[in-house]
């Protein structure tokens, strides 16, 4: 933006000229970002036939290549649509640019804006395909000359989205560098021989060299670091026998390793469990500096340990499969401090025959602001007789990372917090009537549930589902239903796969009565607003009726032009607030957080007015709830003809005049179940009682009243 006019004029010409010279498919407007990944190309070349690169020269010179992520990965974003990079990689294994062509990710589209997305995918540049590259917002950058891993800035609250960009960037290049670019090449595939087993204990394992050990003393870690020990507050001096850090590694899929170190049960379980291509190590270590800190997150990549083979970073990633109780088989097997398996999944090309490089990243504070930093390495060669050449080699395996796996592994806890909590849920509502015998009991549980949903489902675990998945569910059905993108947010999927079961038992009303993050916030504000003594403005009856109907269009017209655009319907579904309150608290430009802001303020003075006339997520699931098996709530003869009680008190307008429900609309508060059975409020039964009074109570009191009444004249 800063060149000159001249310098874009250049520009201009020589992109047109290329256009002109090459036949690639590559549009103008991809050419121009082709030549901003490398200033000096002079010529691009067309889509090589035997693999989907663009070859980018300076005269005969080759620079790198240009090519584009979807070609080699087809990871769908977290929109159900995979997101287009285009990505320069040049002969060194060099990160060029990465440029985004299209994405349809909404966290990006409409909610944080695309500032965040172009900011995130420029860390790649000049970054290197042999450098360990861990997203994680918490740590930043590496020291300059050392091979420690390169931390880049994730984007709160697009987790998923990062992620998968993340691997469609680093698996693709992975598949250019082994395939195009020298020094990267693999030496022919093995792979472990399955035929080969014989029984070992562990002093024999470790003798044959079939469990490695790596050895870092103290005076080794200090002299590199130029520091005594002594002088990081965490670590204490070490006895002459202690090892700053004391590393063993194993290869499972050898079944000579694997079945003698975890059994043949366990063993036979965990290679089940392995996708094709999948490979496993088993890392234990002790001593004052293990190869995952404490707080070690299960599931997730090791910031301390890395892998390395032919130049190139492998990504080693915690396949959480052990537990405390965990043994390895070997009685002789020496005591550890930690023990993880770690997997190498298929596209990362890992060849188990070839030399390896295993990294350890040592990072000291010495104080709150000094930190320091080395990477020590050993060379990992794994004896050959435990494998055989694969005739073909193996095509890297393009999707096959179960990156969903991974999110629900990252996010067991939510996911299990969630379960419980709509566990205890179905509970209350199969009991509900025996639970809503005692209102105040019944209040306050709905008000603890309320708090759960906007503060842990909605703020915290962003379980706010909306009109947008609707799309994706009906256009991945159009285009071929896939259950991975679905799982890529494990929140969202539970609420779905829980709202769906129970749109079928109760209706709409358990999902927006009780688990919508922005219908808990607007009952809150309508208790405020009760408390504030505000009036309450109620539409007469039949402009109430014509109103409901109001977010039945609104639905037909979003999904409708999904089918067009989705982009378009992913602009339109901002009629929804829900990204603007739980997805950024009202940071946002000030059209969207006046909005929202004017919906909760009319909600002050008509209950839940955006559920009950504007929002398209609740008719779809009012529409959906039609097909509910049961009507649960009860409901007595008296109910609408004389009274009208319930009518009055439900402050959604569920109920018709003739006492019966409109489910549609209930938001199953389950306060009319309540009122019927209190013996105080419900005038059916204040009459009954009435009636069945005693005849001499009732003369009695006759009496009474007529001695009153002489009395008083
Ligand atoms: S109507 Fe919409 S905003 Fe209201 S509770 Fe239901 S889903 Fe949530
Ligand atoms: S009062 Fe009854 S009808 Fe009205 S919303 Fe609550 S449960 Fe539904």
């Amino acid at each position: 933006m800063n060149r000159s006019p001249l310098a874009a004029l250049l520009l201009f010409s020589v992109c047109w000229l290329y256009s002109s010279l090459c036949s690639a498919t590559l549009s103008s407007n991809e050419l121009t970002i082709v030549q901003s990944f490398f200033p000096k190309a002079t010529r691009i070349d067309e889509k090589l036939a035997d693999f989907p690169v663009y070859p980018v020269y300076q005269l005969q010179q080759l620079l790198g290549y240009a090519y584009e992520s979807a070609d080699l990965t087809d990871l769908p974003g977290f929109s159900g649509k995979p997101i287009r990079l285009l990505i320069g990689l040049d002969t060194s294994g060099q990160f060029t640019g990465v440029q985004v062509l299209e994405h349809h990710e909404p966290v990006f589209l409409h909610g944080l804006g695309q500032a965040p997305l172009y900011r995130f995918i420029s860390q790649y540049q000049g970054r290197h395909l042999t450098e360990h590259i861990v997203v994680n917002s918490r740590k930043q950058g590496t020291s300059s000359g050392n091979k420690g891993p390169v931390y880049i800035d994730g984007v709160t609250k697009a987790t998923v989205s990062v992620i998968i960009i993340n691997d469609s960037i680093l698996s693709s290049a992975l598949q250019v560098a082994r395939n195009k670019l020298e020094g990267f090449t693999q030496a022919p595939a093995v792979r472990a021989r399955s035929d080969l087993y014989q029984p070992l204990g562990w002093q024999q394992l470790r003798e044959k060299g079939y469990v490695g050990r790596w050895q870092l003393s103290q005076p080794e870690v200090e002299a590199t670091l130029g520091q005594s020990i002594s002088n990081y507050p965490n670590f204490d001096q070490l006895d002459d026998s202690e090892y700053f850090s004391e590393i063993f590694y194993a290869y499972l899929n050898a079944p000579t390793i694997g079945r003698n170190l975890l059994g043949r049960t366990h063993y036979q379980e965990l290679m089940n469990s392995l996708k094709p291509g999948e490979q496993v190590f088993a890392v234990m270590s002790r001593g004052a500096f293990l190869h995952v800190p404490d707080g070690f997150k299960p599931g997730t990549v090791p910031g301390r340990l890395s892998l390395e083979q032919n130049q190139l970073a492998i990504e080693l990633r915690d396949l959480d499969a052990l537990d405390e109780s965990f043994r390895f088989q070997s009685p002789e097997t020496p005591e550890f401090d930690r023990i993880n398996l770690f997997r190498v999944k298929g596209h990362a090309g890992f060849n188990p025959g070839e030399d390896a490089t295993l990294q350890l990243n040592v990072e000291l504070n010495r104080n709150h602001l000094i930190q320091d930093q080395a990477t020590f390495s050993t060379p990992i060669r794994l004896p050959q007789e435990l494998f055989e050449t694969v005739a073909v080699a193996p095509v890297p395996e393009r999707d096959s990372a179960p990156l969903w796996l991974q999110l629900w592994q990252e996010r067991w806890a939510e996911v299990a917090i969630l379960i419980i909590a709509l566990t205890v849920l179905s509970l209350f509502f199969v009991r509900q009537r025996h639970y809503s015998r005692n209102a105040k009991r019944l209040h306050r549980f709905r008000w603890g549930y309320l708090w759960f949903t906007l503060v842990f489902i909605g703020l915290y675990a962003q379980g706010q589902l909306s009109v947008v998945n609707i799309y994706t569910l009906l256009l991945s059905i159009y285009d071929g239903f896939d259950i991975r993108i679905f799982l890529l947010d494990p929140i969202i999927f539970t609420l779905w796969i829980y709202c769906f079961l129970s749109l079928f038992l109760w209706g709409r009303g358990l999902y927006c009565g009780w688990l919508c993050p922005f219908g808990a916030l607007q009952e809150m504000l309508s208790w405020l607003a009760m408390r504030l003594k505000l009036r309450q403005w109620r539409l007469p009856d039949p402009w109430h009726r014509q109103m409901i109907l109001v977010k039945y269009p609104i639905l037909l017209g979003l999904v409708i032009t999904s089918f067009y655009s989705l982009t378009l319907a992913e602009q339109l579904a901002e009629i929804e607030p829900f990204k603007t309150s739980m997805t950024l608290f009202f940071v946002r430009s000030w059209p969207f957080v006046l909005y929202a802001l004017v919906l909760l303020g009319l909600g002050l003075f008509m209950h839940k007015f955006y559920c009950r006339y504007l929002c398209p997520l609740g008719a779809a699931l009012a529409v959906i709830g039609r097909l509910r098996l049961f009507s649960w709530l009860s409901r007595i003869e008296q109910c609408g003809s004389p009274c009208q009680l319930c009518k009055r008190r439900c402050e959604i307008n569920a109920i018709r005049r003739d006492g019966s429900i409109d489910y549609d609309e209930c938001i199953q508060c389950l306060e009319c179940v309540a009122i019927l059975q209190d013996e105080n409020q419900c005038v059916a039964t204040l009459q009954r009682r009435k009636r069945s009074r005693s005849i001499p109570e009732r003369i009695a009191s006759d009496r009474n009243h007529q001695a009153d009444q002489i009395t008083v004249a």
